[in-house]
């Protein structure tokens, strides 16, 4: 690991202001990404913005309508708020299969989605519930927010500070965990919104996360299993490797989703 300089701002404006005077600075959450990257070779910051003094960065504000998640708070918040799990129960459950104890721990929403690792959880939490990206300067639906491998739509400097999840009428997710990082070899959020309609997010199968709009359609036609028949997701496109097969990647697709749907509260 190389030497770099470490700072703990108070604000979210010190911290883009620290950022933008380092050569090549990073902001920090919980570092569970960050670090190992570092300690691999692969990152080298001149300068590590540490956001976890910041103060307000965390907490969960829970009405009828949203559950809003400001980006430094830990899965582990999420995995044991009562009140997410009364709004949107299949939130609360997957931030409680986020790796091990000591990842839900340190892991934040903001460091996830700012990450888009196209096998991580939120980012289907985030686009099957239809969510808001709340940063510094703006708000990004999340449908616009992931746009590739490791690519997100954030502008350089730029701070996530919170993420705004519209309550859905029926919501589930499934994933297909990877024994030893439990990160998705396939995950899939479904949801149905206060109006019927459905939207269905995968993550761990393509290089970032994608709808799959035949199955929303049926979905929002009617909300059964039935109503899914013969669709099958296609294979073209997928993510092969050590792990899985984009055929079996595909297959998963079609199993979790049905799941998802026969489960959804
Ligand atoms: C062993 C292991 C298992 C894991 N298993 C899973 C899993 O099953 N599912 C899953 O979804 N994830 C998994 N993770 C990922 C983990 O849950 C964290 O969410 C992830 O590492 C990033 O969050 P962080 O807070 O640690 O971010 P950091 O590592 O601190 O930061 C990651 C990136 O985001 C940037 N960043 C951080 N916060 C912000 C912000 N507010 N605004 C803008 N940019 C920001 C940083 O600059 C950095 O580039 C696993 C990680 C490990 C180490």
């Amino acid at each position: 690991m190389e030497n770099f300089n470490y700072h703990r701002p108070a604000t979210v404006n010190a911290a883009a202001a620290l950022l933008k005077k380092s050569k090549g600075g990073s902001y920090m959450a919980g570092g569970h990404t960050l670090l190992p990257t570092m300690k691999q070779g692969l990152a080298a910051p001149t300068d590590i913005i540490d956001l976890t003094a910041i103060k307000g960065f965390s907490g969960i504000a829970v009405s009828k309508t949203a559950v809003v998640i400001k980006a430094g708070t830990t899965h582990m918040e999420v995995a044991t708020s009562a009140a997410v799990k009364k709004a949107i129960p299949a939130l609360w459950e997957m931030a409680g299969k986020i790796g091990g104890v000591h990842v839900r721990h340190k892991g934040t929403i903001g460091g996830s989605i700012a990450n888009s690792d196209p096998a991580a959880d939120y980012p289907s939490a985030c686009v099957g519930l239809g969510a808001t990206i709340i940063t510094n300067k703006r708000k990004i639906a999340a449908d616009a927010f992931f746009t590739g491998m490791f690519q997100t739509a954030l502008k350089d400097g730029e701070i996530i500070t919170a993420v705004s999840f519209p309550v859905p009428k029926k919501s589930s997710h499934q994933k297909f965990p990877n024994p030893a990082s439990r990160y998705a070899l396939v995950g899939v959020f479904v949801a149905q919104d206060a109006g019927g309609k459905v939207r269905v997010a995968v993550t761990g199968a393509g290089p970032k996360v994608f709808r799959v709009p035949e199955m929303e359609a049926a979905l929002s036609k009617n909300f059964a299993v039935s109503a899914l028949g013969g669709i099958v997701a296609k294979a073209k496109g997928l993510n092969t490797d050590m792990h899985a097969t984009a055929e079996y990647r595909a297959h998963l697709i079609g199993v979790l989703t049905r799941r998802a749907v026969e489960a959804a509260k």
